[in-house]
């Protein structure tokens, strides 16, 4: 199958010709934040002469910006394969969808989360119960079955669909199995994964979803939350304010349902947008396209460290333990221009494990990362200067 040339168009990164001392800047620091992509762009351009407060006006700006964010909403739900009675909240970026989410908890609910997370799936719940990250797959449907034994009421387990770390994707139609057997839920950290892999919610099992903008190859400040509305919409706003109120009284608040009771505030139209058109790109490409040349890719580089032994696949992350990384990082940037990073990634148990000692000035790992517009010569430059 031959990708049509628009979709390929649609999905090239944006600024991939910046160059340094006269040599094109080989960007491999994709898990922190994408480079652009031209849906992205053209999304914003075409956004930018016409757009005004959405769900506040009368006018032709403001109504043309309604349908705007609320067709990003409906191309969203079509990237999660969103369910009868799923909502997709637009938030800043998975931080805020999983803290929104954590707060959105009925009273009660124990979280279960893997010491492997990023921080982002670590700090929000409230005093979860942590399993140790686990060191093969089977381990880690193990250990879920364990946790869920133990518990009583509702219960969620979060997980990452693929490591910040490793790169290596999580068994998550596994441990969803698992969870659903004991009447669980999971929440699906996708920041990783959803850039690189379908992210379905009912092939993976997960109740919900939660990923960035920035790291799918649209610009910052956008982020989704998709998933079962129940719980939502019975939870106390997350922002307090304008768009999240139906009526206020002297003393009383009727709050709306659905998104809009999450998403006080005038919202942030221009990063949906950017966000949904990358959705649709990705929707309208050939994955498995996509997938070769990413594999082909990790082919090229030394496996680095990993939690389950190469018994999983990975997305295009690798990291290195090497001595002093943040040096070796920062000499790659100035002398080489390259940019990979270094450091303990906010996975601190993780790294820690993987023989990342010392601390996020001095120590951790090296992390080489990258995505669509990545080249193979981009990474035989990485190679040829770290393991020549
Ligand atoms: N989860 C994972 C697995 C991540 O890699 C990251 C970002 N490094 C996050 C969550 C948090 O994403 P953001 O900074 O966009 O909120």
């Amino acid at each position: 199958v031959v990708l049509s040339a628009d979709a390929v168009d649609r999905l090239d990164v944006v600024g991939a010709d910046l160059t340094v001392d006269g040599r094109r800047f080989v960007h491999l620091d994709y898990a922190a934040s994408a480079p652009c992509v031209r849906a992205a762009a053209d999304a914003v351009r075409d956004l930018l002469p016409y757009y005004g407060s959405v769900h506040r006006g009368a006018g032709l700006r403001s109504q043309r910006s309604t349908l705007a964010y609320e067709r990003a909403r409906d191309i969203v739900a079509e990237f999660v394969g969103a369910r009868d009675g799923d909502t997709v909240i637009f938030t800043r970026n998975t931080t805020d969808s999983l803290n929104l989410l954590a707060r959105a908890l009925p009273a009660g609910t124990t979280t279960i989360v893997f010491d492997g997370e990023h921080h982002a799936n670590l700090l929000p719940w409230p005093s979860p119960v942590r399993l140790p990250a686990p060191a093969d797959p089977d381990e880690a449907v193990q250990e879920v079955r364990s946790a869920f034994e133990s518990v009583r009421g509702p219960a969620l387990l979060a997980v990452t669909g693929a490591s910040n770390v490793t790169g290596e994707i999580w068994p998550v139609r596994a441990l969803a199995d698992v969870a659903h057997s004991y009447g669980g839920r999971v929440l699906l950290d996708a920041a990783q994964l959803a850039p690189h892999r379908p992210v379905n919610l009912s092939e993976l099992g997960a109740d919900y979803v939660a990923f960035s903008g920035h790291k799918l190859y649209a610009p910052f400040g956008a982020g989704v939350l998709a998933g079962r509305g129940d719980w939502l919409d019975a939870a106390e706003p997350y922002l307090r304010g304008g768009g999240a109120s139906l009526s206020v009284g002297d003393h009383d608040v009727t709050w709306a349902t659905g998104p809009a009771r999450h998403e006080g505030g005038t919202p942030n139209l221009v990063g949906a947008v950017a966000l949904a058109a990358v959705c649709e790109a990705l929707m309208q490409a050939d994955r498995a396209k996509l997938d070769e040349h990413e594999r082909a890719l990790l082919a090229a580089l030394p496996a680095g460290v990993t939690l389950f032994g190469g018994r999983q696949p990975r997305v295009g992350i690798v990291s290195y333990a090497l001595p002093d990384p943040v040096a070796v990082a920062d000499r790659l940037g100035r002398e080489h221009g390259i940019g990979v990073r270094a450091g303990m990634f906010c996975a601190h148990p993780l790294v820690r494990r993987l023989g990342g000692d010392g601390d996020c000035g001095t120590g951790g790992l090296l992390r080489v990362s990258f995505g669509l517009g990545t080249t193979h010569d981009d990474i035989d430059r990485l190679c040829g200067i770290l393991f020549p």
